[in-house]
């Protein structure tokens, strides 16, 4: 492998970025945030559907409740009128007391004379006949053949608040009536678990007149006007009962209904908080993936992100270009031209060097076709990987050499590096380099001097060219030693009868100096850097004249 890969090869996968890249934070969090945004807004409708229903079906329980004890009321009332049809004073007063014993829910009876007192009582006969009511201003209707209810007010004898339900009588019996504890309506609603309404809301019996009858939580003052002008963020239920008597509203603040919310979420946080953290993790897990050079080469190889730049090779005595070097270059859509150094060693490790070098070769003969009926001498050298030959694997370098030839016939050179040429994969290269000879293809070993080399090895080795490493040719005029260097290793190629090529030529001492040590080809930017295919064009032109 070409030595000036290897630093970058060593690198720890994870520094193998295409520089710094910015993870999209905003992203991170959007993603990692949103199970617990559903979880808010989800279980944040739940619970007020979960309030509004469970409101319902309390206001529905309750709306039953009352109507039961209308009707039971009712029933009574009636019963007793024919019973106290024709009972003295004494006998009235028992019958009343019984249907009191009978039904807890009633705490006194008592008949109403026809000038609309009290005169006898589940408690005794009361004489002088008194008033219904201390406090209650409304009277009842003697036309009235229905039940009605007053109240609730201090009832007369008890000295308790009490509402008073009343059928109108028959004869000497002007009304009988029924006294109810407020909280015997409201009692229904203790049954229920958590209802706590505080100052969150209230539950409130209403008369059809709007008069309160009773209540729990905190009704408004003026609950009738609420009733229609509800506050916009509250939840509100209204019932009426079937007899029309008395209206049931329930209304309970969002505060209320989001004890349900923040409960529920007090459940699900933890769950949704380790949902976020994996998704956070698998998101940035993706970006980073996402940024890795490998993922990034496979991407840009798929979309054709990859171009080839020429280096003119010159021939040292006229000057004149003779052929090229084929160079990669990766023009990233965001970081611009990339160089082989970065993306050429992970391309060997991640095997997408393969599908690369084809498209390489398949290139190169593309391009060289061009160039060929105005240049027809020109050949064109590339670089080929360690891997594609210590494995003897050439195959798809030969198929697609047999598949683009179509009628033209390349003249080509595959450069090796020295590495490559370790005593191990002896006969696999030897064998690689022996089919693709078939082919016309000849070689080079390059960045010669710079590797390890067994020059027993290389002798056997069927190889044409020798490239000098620039590494030699930097140290011509500063070091007497490389001086001894580069003489060695070119009378090491001279007398291995192979053609010299010297790297990276970049003065005009160092080209007077291999030139006049024979070296008869170089390339470097003294004469030109690695060209699109367009500028190398241009600079054949440019030479012709
Ligand atoms: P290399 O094959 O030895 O290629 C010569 C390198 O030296 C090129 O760098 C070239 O641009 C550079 N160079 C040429 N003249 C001068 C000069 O006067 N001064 C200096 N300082 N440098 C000069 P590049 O293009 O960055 O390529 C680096 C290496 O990447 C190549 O070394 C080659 O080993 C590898 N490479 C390039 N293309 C491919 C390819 O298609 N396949 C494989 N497997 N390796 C490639
Ligand atoms: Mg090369
Ligand atoms: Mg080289």
């Amino acid at each position: 492998m070409n030595q000036r890969h290897l630093p970058n090869n060593n690198r720890p996968r994870e520094h193998r970025r295409l520089g710094s890249h910015q993870t999209p934070i905003f992203l991170v969090v959007l993603v990692s945030t949103l199970p617990i945004a559903i979880l808010l807004v989800v279980s944040y409708f739940q619970a007020i559907a979960y309030a509004k229903n469970n409101l319902e079906s309390i206001i529905k329980t309750a709306a039953i409740e009352t109507k039961e004890l209308l009707g039971d009321a009712d029933n009574i009332l009636h019963r007793s009128k024919v019973d106290l049809q024709n009972a003295d004073p004494q006998t009235a007063a028992k019958i009343l007391q019984r249907e009191i014993y009978n039904d807890f829910r009633f705490r006194e009876a008592a008949i109403i004379n026809s000038e609309g007192l009290i005169a006898v009582s589940s408690l005794g006969v009361v004489d002088p006949p008194l008033p219904i009511s201390p406090t209650i201003k409304s009277s009842f209707d003697l036309n009235n053949p229905n039940l009605q209810i007053l109240g609730p007010g201090r009832s007369q004898i008890m000295q308790e608040q009490s509402i008073i339900l009343i059928l109108k009588g028959s004869g000497n019996i002007g009304g009988i009536y029924l006294l109810v504890d407020p909280a015997i309506i409201t009692n229904v609603l203790t049954l229920i678990p958590d209802l706590d309404l505080g100052s969150d809301g209230f539950i409130a019996f209403m008369k059809s007149d709007g008069h309160l009858l009773s209540s729990v939580g905190a009704p408004p003052q003026d609950i009738f006007s609420h009733l229609y002008s509800p506050s916009p963020r509250a939840i509100q239920v209204t019932q009426t009962t079937d007899d029309g008597n008395i209206t049931i509203v329930g209304q309970v603040s969002r505060q209320w209904a989001l004890r349900y919310w923040r409960q529920e979420l007090l459940i699900a946080a933890p769950f949704t908080l380790l949902i976020s953290g994996l998704l956070a993790y698998l998101f940035l897990r993706q970006v980073r993936q996402a940024n890795t050079l490998d993922f990034e080469l496979k991407r840009g190889l798929a979309h054709n992100e990859f171009e080839i730049h020429y280096q003119p090779i010159i021939d040292l005595e006229t000057r004149r270009c003779i052929g090229a070097e084929a160079l990669l270059r990766w023009r990233h859509p965001q970081r611009g031209l990339i160089y082989p150094g970065l993306f050429i060693p992970i391309a060997e490790q991640t095997g997408l060097i393969l599908p690369m070098t084809e498209w390489l070769l398949e290139q190169v003969i593309q391009d060289q076709a061009t160039l060929a009926p105005r240049f027809p001498e020109l050949y064109t050298t590339m670089n080929l990987s360690p891997t594609q030959l210590n494995t003897g694997d050439v195959e798809r370098l030969i198929e697609t050499l047999r598949r683009v030839k179509d009628g033209f016939q390349p003249t080509l050179v595959f450069e090796i590096t020295e590495n490559t040429l370790v005593e191990e994969h002896g006969q696999m290269v030897q064998d690689a380099i022996a089919r693709l000879k078939l082919w016309d293809i000849r070689f080079a070993i390059d960045d010669f001097g710079t590797g390890y080399s067994n020059i027993g090895y290389l002798q056997r080795l069927d190889v044409e060219q020798l490239k000098l490493d620039q590494l030699f040719i930097k140290g011509l005029e500063f070091d007497n030693n490389m001086v001894h260097i580069v003489d060695s290793l070119i009378d090491f190629g001279d007398r291995m009868g192979l053609t010299i090529i010297a790297e990276g030529i970049e003065t005009e001492t160092q080209y007077q100096y291999l030139r006049e040590r024979g070296v008869r080809y170089g390339q470097g930017w003294l004469f030109s850097r690695a060209l699109p295919l367009e500028e190398f064009d241009r600079f054949l032109q440019a030479q012709e004249k």
